[in-house]
């Protein structure tokens, strides 16, 4: 990491021309990790022009090139392993163990997978389709791609963005949230290690509403790809409208977890806790609201309630520990705010609701909460609190429980826990979701897709998928009549 110059363009390191600075807080301990400078729109205009010239380069480097620089850049990663998981843990809160078992491996798996993707350029045929031309297709990069990401997994998100953009042959300009940015320059920065040519990866430390709306409106910036929250997704897609950007937005979650009656009920209890409590609650996927068959209801709140009580809250640097603590101060008083506010309108809280004290205290940690008791339309059912929190609530019938799991604006994830295969069939045809997981919530793959239904977005991230959104496709129709007046000519001279 630099001493000083957190903007990443063109292949070095340099301060920001915002004239402020901002420090990146370990939510852990307050201590500060690093006191960034801030980009400002001239650093925009300079990592934009960087990003053009490079793209003439890099788009006519053969997919064979692109995927050899692509697996060295997995070579350099997995060399700095434990210095991006320890850089993860430090300015995000994640429990160490997540960090070195899963968001870098995890990273590093993508960036492999897409080196294969750069030499998988899919497409229609070449032939004569009305025995007049030849048509061919050609699937080419589309320019500069400005990119903006959130704070909850900042080197995977980064990863998500950069690579399918790269290896299809853009180049691009990531805005990681201005609170995590460190991880994602120390991947523009493998990037060059790994002989990735200057310009292709450019990387800017600034605040949303100065760098991300500079990017959404440069005319030099042909796609935006966007995941973060439904509200500033709105925005974005406001902004990118005015240049006509290609979009790509990746928002907000709520996802259900449906338990039908028939489940293996310490299977159900176990995913619940894993799938809520996962990141400390701030995943777009996480499970936040299980709906249960009225037979097995009381059984699974006891269930989650004893498995919740054991899980450990902790520094995030033990391994041993299994929850660190939400990404800031501001993130966790949002979500204590949710369930005062819950509390306050006669919820149960079964398990936490707690901001802990003692040694604890000194960071932005809340403990894992378990919430009966709430009406369906209550806010804490229907809004995205990203924190660790789980709400139960009882369903009848299977129809209620899969209109109960549909029935709010998001459509990310979702998870049905059953043994009968029809009602497993049933659930993942009718839950409207881009995921839904059967027996289980959270696994994710380099190889398939994520991305939302509804308000959670469109457009995805991961697979062969996000590889063509990077990419457009044109059609070149060849004529093989050599004739100088073409047969459909008629429709214009009649038969003169
Ligand atoms: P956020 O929307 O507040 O910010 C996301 C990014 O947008 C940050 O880099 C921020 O600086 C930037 N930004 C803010 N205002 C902007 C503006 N006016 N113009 C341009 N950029 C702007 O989200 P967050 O709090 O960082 O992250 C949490 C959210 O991200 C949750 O809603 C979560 O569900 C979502 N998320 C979604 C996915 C997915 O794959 N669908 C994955 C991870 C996170």
């Amino acid at each position: 990491m630099p001493d000083h110059g957190y903007q990443y363009i063109a292949g070095g390191f340099r301060t920001g021309t915002a004239g402020e600075t901002h420090d990146v807080i370990n939510p852990a301990d307050g201590s500060v990790v690093a006191s960034t400078d801030l980009a400002g729109p001239r650093d925009v205009d300079v990592a934009v022009a960087a990003a053009k010239a490079a793209h003439a380069g890099w788009s006519r480097a053969t997919p064979g090139e692109r995927a050899a620089a692509l697996n060295s850049l997995a070579a350099a990663m997995s060399e700095r392993v434990e210095d991006y998981a320890q850089l993860e843990t430090a300015q995000a809160g994640k429990p160490i163990k997540l960090t070195r078992e899963f968001d870098v491996p995890g990273s590093i798996d993508n960036v492999s997978f897409y080196a294969g993707a750069a030499r998988n350029l899919e497409g229609k045929a070449a032939a004569e389709y009305d025995g007049l031309h030849t048509s061919m297709l050609r699937r080419e990069s589309i320019g500069v791609v400005g990119s903006i990401a959130p704070w909850n997994y900042p080197l995977q998100m980064a990863i998500w963005k950069v690579l399918p953009a790269i290896a299809a042959g853009n180049t691009i300009v990531l805005k990681p949230a201005e609170i995590t940015p460190l991880t994602s320059l120390m991947l523009a920065e493998d990037c060059t290690r790994a002989g990735i040519p200057d310009g292709v990866v450019n990387v800017l430390t600034g605040a949303g509403r100065v760098v991300g709306e500079a990017l959404l409106t440069h005319p030099d910036v042909r796609m935006t790809s966007f995941t973060g929250s439904t509200p500033v997704g709105m925005r974005v897609m406001e902004l990118a409208s005015k240049t006509v950007k290609r979009v790509h937005l990746e928002l907000g979650g709520k996802a259900p977890f449906v338990v039908f009656d028939d489940a293996d009920l310490e299977a159900a209890v176990q995913g619940a806790v894993a799938g809520s409590l996962i990141n400390s609650g701030q995943d777009c996927t996480a499970a936040t609201r299980a709906y249960v068959q009225r037979p097995l209801y009381d059984a699974f709140v006891a269930g989650v309630a004893d498995v919740m009580r054991t899980v450990r809250l902790g520094d995030p640097k033990d391994p041993s520990t299994d929850l660190g603590p939400l990404v800031s101060l501001r993130q966790r008083d949002s979500v204590a705010g949710y369930v005062d506010r819950a509390r306050g309108y006669g919820a149960t809280i079964v398990v936490g609701g707690r901001v802990p004290g003692g040694e604890l205290a000194k960071g932005a940690y809340y403990e894992p909460t378990l919430v009966t008791g709430v009406a369906q339309d209550a806010e804490i059912v229907q809004e995205e609190l990203f924190g660790p929190v789980l709400v139960v609530l009882p369903f009848d019938t299977d129809d209620e429980g899969i209109a109960l799991a549909n029935d709010t604006p998001f459509g990310l994830a979702a998870s049905a826990w059953t043994r009968d295969v029809v009602r497993s069939l049933r659930a993942s045809r009718e839950i409207q979701a881009g995921c839904v997981w059967i027996n289980d919530h959270i696994p994710i793959v380099s190889d398939m897709p994520h991305g939302g239904y509804k308000a959670s977005g469109f457009g995805k991230d991961m697979s062969q998928y996000s590889f063509d959104e990077y990419t457009q496709v044109k059609h070149v129709s060849i004529d093989i009549t050599g004739d100088v007046r073409k047969d459909w000519h008629r429709t214009i001279f009649g038969d003169r």
